[in-house]
């Protein structure tokens, strides 16, 4: 088994992966994780489902997925797990601020449920679009409320909290170790944390995990608790959820840079004074923005931001295109955002599928059959691997599938390649190279060609020909039938 290595936040070092269920004396662990059917503990902070996700946080689910991919191409099983925030992200991210459900709500004038209803539906159609594998296991705030207001009793036992006229708040100055993601000193940690000032924190870093409805507002997300009514602060959720799916002590944790310094050390903090165990996650990984022209983070906060939808799919650019553009940029190297740069990957993208065509696809007659298989090339496929256990080098396999494309295997072995590749690529080249990819107008002209060939009429085969010509595809007739191609 290839060595597989990621940089960890945690370490800021490139470090071997070795799972949490492999023991020392089972060294080969992809057999013995499956034979024990034990998985790698994978968890991914979600969505705040209050807007649509902007490209941005598409970035995010983007390289999980990849990981994901990358992990089970490595033989490894994984058991991934995803959050729906619901409830409790402030428009603050120090607990200050309005709920964003709420605020959603009042804009669309809609319930707070319906909006994250909504949202989250949103949200699951730009993952499929995507070619993202779902999560095993989805979970949303508003359905684990139990869980976090046990957790916060557990902090409570332990005396890490301490109450305030407008919530429940955890003494960080208790958790010893509270800058150990960040690596900052826990002063520059304060100074970032003074941008919004509530008088009653014994420390600005402190955070809410409850928060009151407070006198004369009106909520529509709201719990009893022994605190008082009211609902979870933005971070419990991720605790709380991940323990009672993945247990106390996990492989990987993943998000946005953005979530070191705030929400993966909240995290951390809690849940590691809540167990008394440590470390509670091996592996933290993030990824670096996306950004727009001039280095600025695409931001929900912004209104302006681009989705899926008017970044792409309004542009008539095929939302794999994204996918394709965020594989060219190393996950942990900052990404720029322009049409432009969305055009030549749109042009990189067809330019691989039409390489990949161009080895004897799908003749018509055999559309929906199975290819010929090939073998899987080894050499190339070692450098697949070199590459993407390489903290996921995305940018050097995309080469070495350039590489293999180009050179003189036979095609065969080149087709089992490179679609081999693809279980980590995911940009879904064998369907989009097959007959029913063609435009349907081509495509009906094509399967009328083969049936005036069937008969044996051969004029009408011909001007039908021309037609697929004129439509910019060309026509060859090969002995498993006729094969289409986009005309170069
Ligand atoms: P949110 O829905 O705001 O909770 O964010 C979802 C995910 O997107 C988190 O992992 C964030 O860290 C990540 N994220 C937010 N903005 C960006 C950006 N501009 N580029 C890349 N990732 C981002
Ligand atoms: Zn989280």
């Amino acid at each position: 088994m290839d060595k597989l290595f990621l940089y960890n936040t945690l370490t800021r070092a490139k470090e071997e992966f070795k799972p949490i269920a492999t023991s020392p004396q089972d060294l080969t662990s992809a057999l013995s994780l499956r034979r024990r059917g034990s998985a790698v503990g994978l968890y991914t902070c979600g969505p705040t489902v209050y807007n649509y996700a902007h490209l941005g946080n598409l970035r995010s689910y983007i390289f999980e997925d990849v990981l994901k991919r990358v992990l089970l191409y490595n033989g490894y099983e994984v058991k991934h797990v995803m959050n729906i925030t619901d409830v409790g992200h402030l428009t603050g991210d120090r607990d200050m601020g309005e709920d964003k459900l709420e605020k959603g709500a009042r804009r669309e004038g809609k319930s707070a449920w319906e909006i994250a209803e909504f949202y989250a539906k949103a949200f699951k159609k730009d993952l499929k679009l995507l070619n993202i594998i779902e999560p095993d296991i989805w979970c949303k705030a508003t359905d684990h409320i139990q869980e976090q207001i046990d957790l916060i009793k557990k902090l409570e036992e332990k005396g890490y909290v301490y109450k305030t006229s407008d919530g429940v708040y955890y003494d960080t100055s208790k958790f010893k170790d509270y800058a150990k993601l960040s690596h900052l000193d826990l002063e520059t940690l304060r100074e970032g944390a003074r941008v919004e000032i509530n008088p009653e924190k014994k420390n600005s870093t402190d955070f809410a995990l409850w928060k009151f409805t407070l006198k004369g507002a009106q909520r529509q997300m709201e719990w009893n608790s022994p605190w008082g009514v009211g609902f979870p602060g933005w971070h419990i959720e991720c605790s709380a959820m991940s323990m009672k799916y993945l247990g106390e002590h996990f492989d990987i944790h993943c998000g946005g840079i953005d979530h070191i310094n705030v929400h993966h050390t909240n995290e951390i903090a809690q849940t590691e004074a809540a167990t008394g165990k440590r470390p509670w996650v091996n592996y933290w990984l993030h990824n670096a923005f996306l950004n727009i022209a001039g280095g600025k983070k695409m931001a929900k906060s912004d209104e302006n931001f681009l989705t899926l939808e008017n970044g792409l799919i309004k542009k008539g650019i095929n939302p794999l295109v994204y996918r394709f553009a965020a594989l060219q940029t190393h996950y942990r190297k900052p990404m720029e955002y322009s049409e432009e740069a969305m055009r030549n990957a749109a042009k990189g993208l067809e330019h691989l599928y039409n390489q990949t065509r161009e080895l004897g696809i799908p003749p018509i007659r055999r559309a929906g059959r199975n290819y010929e298989s090939g073998i899987i090339n080894k050499e190339f496929k070692n450098k697949f691997l070199e590459a993407i256990n390489d903290d996921l080098n995305m940018p050097q396999a995309l080469a070495v599938a350039q590489e293999l494309l180009k050179s003189d295997i036979p095609a065969k072995e080149k087709l089992a390649t490179v679609f081999d590749f693809d279980k980590v690529l995911g940009l879904n080249i064998e369907s989009a190279i097959k007959i029913s990819a063609l435009p349907n107008e081509i495509k009906q002209l094509a399967e009328a060609r083969e049936k005036a060939r069937k008969e044996k009429k051969w004029q009408e085969a011909d001007k039908l020909r021309k037609e697929i010509e004129s439509g910019g595809y060309a026509v060859e007739d090969t002995k498993d039938g006729m094969r289409v191609t986009k005309a170069k």
